[in-house]
């Protein structure tokens, strides 16, 4: 897989490109938005499978960085950055980047979201939530969601949800990895706009966690929304 590592500090890119050409990732890295722009031109060959950018560059805001790649290409791009703030992640999630981490994030986790992007958008990478070939089933870990026939099953046995808990959880399992907005799901579940219905999406929530016996399958992320879990980073 081919990545683009934005990052102004040469002791944070040199410690994180040993670790992804490790897992098998070709780095190239640009040190700041310019190089950055540069590299990605031109998008009809589609250089990078991935977009790692740092907010903090010398030159531009990663922010703009972000909204000037996402004119000229779809590589995902996954923003790290400092600023925990809600309004900065509501803003970079809103410019198309794909997902964030937030520095200091632990190894495991930026991998785990780098191949759930890549896997959206790479044609033939296997994921382990894709349906079975022929089949509208989703393997979720322990839990299996028959998408035709609307059953939960957890361990072999079935799990009674409601209409709402279904939509709910066929929808997040349907792109595991992305963190879907507030907004977007009640939009997408209820049909409806977003004023009054953040508390019943919050009760649907803790409702799913329980009766799929697996808390961390979903999870909140703090002032943006929720997202599942894939089942081989849970
Ligand atoms: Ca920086």
């Amino acid at each position: 897989m081919r990545l683009m590592l934005v990052e102004d500090d040469d002791h944070v890119a040199a410690a994180l490109t040993a670790v992804l050409s490790r897992h098998g990732f070709a780095v190239t890295h640009c040190r700041s938005g310019a190089e950055a722009l540069q590299a990605m031109l031109p998008d009809d060959r589609a250089p990078f499978d991935v977009v790692l950018l740092d907010l903090g560059l010398p030159d531009t805001d990663g922010f703009e960085v972000c909204g000037r790649i996402r004119k000229v290409s779809t590589t995902p791009v996954i923003m790290v950055t400092a600023r925990s703030d809600v309004r900065s992640r509501i803003h970079g999630l809103n410019l198309g980047a794909d997902d964030y981490v937030v520095k200091p994030y632990d190894t495991g986790e930026l991998l785990a979201r780098i191949h759930a992007v890549a896997r959206r958008t790479t044609p033939g990478t296997p994921d382990p939530a894709d349906p079975v070939p022929g089949s509208d089933v989703l393997r979720l870990g322990a839990v299996t969601v028959e998408l035709t026939t609307r059953q939960v099953n957890v361990g072999g046995a079935a799990v009674p949800l409601t209409r709402k808990e279904f939509d709910l959880l066929a929808l997040l399992a349907g792109r595991p990895g992305v963190v879907f907005r507030r907004e977007q799901i009640i939009s997408e579940v209820w049909r409806t706009s977003w004023e009054g219905t953040g508390r019943t999406l919050e009760v649907h929530v803790a409702s799913l966690r329980a009766k799929l016996r697996t808390p961390a399958l979903i999870e909140t992320v703090r002032g943006v929304g929720y997202r599942l879990v894939p089942p081989a980073a849970a």
